[in-house]
């Protein structure tokens, strides 16, 4: 395996070194050391990783580079596939980012929207698109209208697969396969490698490597609970905690919005709590003052988003609230983490509202446990109920009678390609956007 320092031994083209200077990626993740010289090699490889790994750029960058090296050929060189909108267009940025040097184009087509909508990417697919990001289900409608040209299509990669089989896309994905030519790379990422997984797996790729970056899970010192309870009930459940709990002094609360982290700060400060919180809209200044203040233990609560969740280091936090639970398990082991550091003990308390029990279920099933659900004090509403099995089998439902419909449509092309892709070039100043220095940290 290579020990690399820096991007430099991987074979990039200059361009491709140029963006990811950009980006200001300084190193590359576990994940990029491990997948990069695998898809260089040209290897078909199944990997395991979540969502804040860097991910995206183990795929993005070999393969755009890999693109860049091709002789110029009409139609598509790669595509994407992925289960949601929200993914689709995540990925398109950053590719968008690091193929700011090149010429290389692409494009994210995804469900719902109407007629014009659908013209626009069918105009895209048909005017030598480079790269392809979508949604399993419009894409399919596209292909099966027969003018995309996949003909000289030299990548495959299948993102977050076990929520594309958890989506009900297992149909489409193999109907997908079957347009594309059958000598190709093919790259899956997922976040988990159930028996339902390899079976795809095994259906798509040829004599995979397999890679695997399983997320740390919580430390053993941690007290993890969790409450089944509506979310008008929030507030007067994180009320109690605080009221019951002498012992804890140092408390942590998440939510997943400014909007929440506000209105949780306004209710508990309306009753007297020492309570401040942390978001953007207030100045650096002021937020290292509310931060110095409870690493001093002169602020008993601290309530922000993720963005503190990465950061912080301060010693004896001994209760963290999720007041929502976390996208995904990767932030769920952040915020978790910041209580018990440094082998002491501690409590992490997740709050479920009816909508959030299928991202606790996969949270459990990626930390692989089972938390504790806790009885909700006396005079609160009875809480949702909690069947993982359950869950998973209606969102399943639920997507197959919808597919990918009802969100909204996909843009045309950025970039059309006119010219095909140049190797090594140096376009700066060209239209899109400049490589975002703004990287999340690493996990
Ligand atoms: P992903 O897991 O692909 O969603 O990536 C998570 C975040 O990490 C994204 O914001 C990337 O821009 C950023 N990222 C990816 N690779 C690196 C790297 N080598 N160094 C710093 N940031 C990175």
């Amino acid at each position: 395996m290579l020990e690399n320092e820096d991007f430099n031994g991987f074979g990039f083209t200059d361009s491709m070194l140029d963006a990811i200077e950009s980006m200001g990626f300084k190193k590359p993740s576990p994940i990029q050391v491990q997948a990069i010289p695998l898809v260089m090699q040209g290897k078909d490889m199944i990997a395991c990783a979540q969502t804040g790994t860097g991910k995206t750029g183990a795929f993005l960058l070999p393969m755009l580079s890999t693109i860049l090296e091709m002789p110029e050929s009409p139609g598509i060189k790669a595509l994407v596939v992925v289960p949601t909108r929200e993914l689709a267009l995540q990925i398109d940025q950053q590719l968008e980012a690091m193929a700011y040097f090149t010429n290389i184009s692409s494009t994210a087509i995804y469900g719902g929207g109407d007629g014009s909508g659908f013209d626009q990417q069918k105009k895209a697919l048909t005017t030598g698109v480079d790269v392809v990001i979508a949604t399993p289900g419009k894409l399919l409608s596209h292909l099966n209208l027969g003018y995309v040209d996949t003909t000289n299509l030299k990548f495959l990669v299948l993102d977050e697969a076990d929520r594309m089989l958890d989506m009900g896309f297992i149909d489409d994905i193999v109907r997908i396969n079957k347009f594309l030519p059958a000598v190709k790379q093919n790259l899956m990422f997922s976040a988990t490698m159930a028996p339902n997984i390899r079976k795809l797996a095994k259906t798509i790729l040829k004599d995979p490597a397999e890679i695997s970056l399983s997320i740390a899970k919580p430390a053993a010192g941690i007290t993890q609970q969790a409450y089944l309870v509506q979310e008008e009930e929030k507030i007067a459940l994180l009320r109690s905690i605080i009221d019951n709990n002498a012992a804890f002094t140092r408390i942590v609360v998440f939510a997943s919005t400014k909007a929440v982290v506000k209105y949780i700060s306004f209710r508990l400060q309306s009753e007297k709590y020492p309570a401040k919180s942390i978001h953007s809209d207030k100045e650096q200044a002021e937020r290292e003052t509310i931060l110095a203040e409870f690493k001093q233990g002169k602020l008993k609560i601290l309530i922000g988003t993720d963005v503190i969740s990465r950061g912080i280091d301060v010693e004896n936090i001994n209760l963290v609230v999720n007041y929502n639970v976390p996208d995904d398990a990767a932030d769920y082991v952040h915020r978790v983490g910041r209580t018990a550091r440094a082998e002491t003990k501690g409590m992490a308390i997740t709050f479920i509202n009816d909508r959030e029990r299928r991202r606790f279920s996969r949270i459990e099933e990626l930390i692989e446990k089972t938390v504790d659900k806790m009885p909700l004090p006396e005079g609160f509403k009875a809480g949702p109920e909690y069947t993982p099995e359950a869950l998973k089998a209606e969102q399943k439902m639920k997507h197959e009678k919808g597919g990918d419909k009802g969100k909204r449509h996909g843009g045309g092309p950025k970039r059309t390609g006119e010219g095909g892709h140049k190797k090594k070039s140096h376009h700066k100043g060209k239209s899109g956007h400049k490589p975002g220095g703004a990287a999340k940290p690493q996990t």
